[in-house]
């Protein structure tokens, strides 16, 4: 006998579409919602009071599909305008949110809520973007979508800023700021990073190209 489909409607369950800017994460939550919301599930978008780029309370992507979202200042609001019927909540951004963002999202799969996320996995530096680590680790299902690098045409996994004067780990804008790069074109080492080179090098020359670790 399997289980009945009552308990497998009110299953919680924890999704998490990342990737850098431009490669349709935005989209995929989208796609999500429209088909929960054809077959009549009550669904709640989210997204931070923070992103503002477009419209004040819809989330739209970059190809202009829209569906309406509640901006919220923090991960604790998104509980606090939780209705009992939503069986479903989107969340747009979400590397924009504070570290509660975990134990809310966790609270909502656990009410029976399916939970799907969408944000940039990390941020200009390549360096892990706020809570999403820690997302991506306690999800039951991650997708890493990938942009189009804007200098070769290869799948683009980072997103590459091209005024690094601000310093600021937030710079909202579009591509008059950012591009998705590759690996190879991306090109932005952190000084931990090229410790760890110099490092991996002197153990190199120590053992006559031998790497042991
Ligand atoms: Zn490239």
């Amino acid at each position: 006998m399997g289980s009945h489909p009552s308990n497998q409607f009110f299953s919680g369950n924890i999704e998490v579409v990342c990737g850098p800017m431009f490669s349709g994460k935005t989209e995929e939550l989208i796609r999500r919602v429209r088909r929960a919301q054809i077959a009549r599930q009550k669904v709640q978008i989210f997204k931070p009071a923070i992103d503002d780029r477009y419209h004040e309370s819809n989330v739209v992507s970059h190809s202009s599909l829209e569906v309406e979202a509640t901006p919220v200042k923090s991960s604790i609001d998104i509980l606090k305008k939780l209705y009992d019927t939503t069986r479903i909540v989107a969340i747009d951004e979400v590397q924009f949110f504070d570290e509660n963002i975990v134990t809310v999202v966790r609270k909502l799969a656990r009410r029976g809520i399916r939970v799907i996320c969408a944000g940039l996995d990390q941020d200009y530096r390549g360096a892990a973007f706020g809570p999403m680590p820690e997302l991506l680790c306690i999800a039951d299902l991650v997708n890493k979508v990938s942009a189009i690098c804007t200098v070769c045409g290869s799948p683009a996994t980072k997103t590459f800023r091209k005024n690094t004067n601000d310093e600021n780990q937030v710079l909202v804008g579009e591509t008059d700021v950012y591009e998705a790069r590759c690996r190879t074109h991306f090109d932005h080492y952190s000084e931990v990073e090229e410790d760890l080179l110099a490092y991996t090098v002197s153990i190199r020359n120590d053992d006559q190209g031998e790497l042991k670790l």
